[in-house]
């Protein structure tokens, strides 16, 4: 009988000891989402407008995506933007919270086995080196690379990159000025991912024009298809 299980017990238990965690949500010790936060995260279920992902009755295109053509094939995100979901992202992206990343990718590891999309290879929205300086790292790369061990699918975090430097999308911006910020703003560096299924990872989607621009650039060097997976979505 393998004593590994057994090690990779003791290894969470002495991490623990060393690492206590809190509740993002309510501050109570043990995990970094409790069962009763957790019990209380808002999910974003089915009918969803099949394109961009956002609740919609009948589950028919919204009348958003019925105006414009995008470039990504699809968007899917498990939890609206708020709430603890909300903290929990907070922590990841501002308070150097990185061991976070973890039960986050957990959570949408679980989503994507439920809710499959054409995928081979997994790619983080990069951030801007100016950006990825100043935080020292890219919170979507640390989600990928948790999915990536749980779903066994490769992360190709050098090819996709952020060429320009781009606003906070705010949430008063309109669409046409979203999409007017991160137009060009990335390309791809080579033409690796040439026919493959991409699954584009990112921490939060509001209009999906980030997700967009990048799947223009990833199309413009061949790949096959363009998803998008966030964690949470604001609606
Ligand atoms: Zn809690
Ligand atoms: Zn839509």
């Amino acid at each position: 009988m393998s004593v590994l299980p057994q090690v990779t017990q003791l290894r969470g238990k002495v991490l623990d000891f060393l690492f206590p965690k809190w509740c993002v949500g309510c501050g109570r010790e043990g995990d970094f989402i409790c069962s009763a936060c957790g019990s209380s995260i808002s999910r974003i279920v089915p009918p969803l407008c099949p394109k961009c992902g956002i609740p919609q009755p009948d589950g028919i295109l919204c009348s958003t995506c019925i105006g414009r053509q995008m470039a990504v094939d699809g968007i899917r995100s498990p939890f609206r933007f708020e709430g603890v979901i909300r903290q929990a992202v907070h922590q990841l992206k501002y308070q150097n919270l990185r061991a976070i990343a973890e039960p986050l990718a957990a959570l949408l590891a679980e989503y994507f086995t439920d809710n499959p999309v054409p995928v081979d290879v997994l790619v983080p929205v990069p951030l801007h080196p100016k950006r990825l300086r100043e935080r020292g790292y890219n919170q979507s790369e640390l989600l990928a690379k948790e999915l990536s061990r749980l779903t066994n699918l490769s992360v190709v975090s050098d090819c996709l990159v952020r060429e320009k430097q781009t606003p906070p999308q705010a949430r008063t911006a309109t669409l046409e000025e979203r999409r007017n910020n991160v137009t060009g703003a990335f390309a791809c560096l080579d033409r690796r991912l040439q026919g493959r299924q991409v699954l584009l990872i990112d921490d939060v989607a509001t209009s999906g024009a980030t997700l967009d621009a990048c799947a223009v650039a990833l199309k413009a060097k061949g790949a096959s298809s363009v998803w998008g997976l966030t964690l949470a979505r604001e609606i």
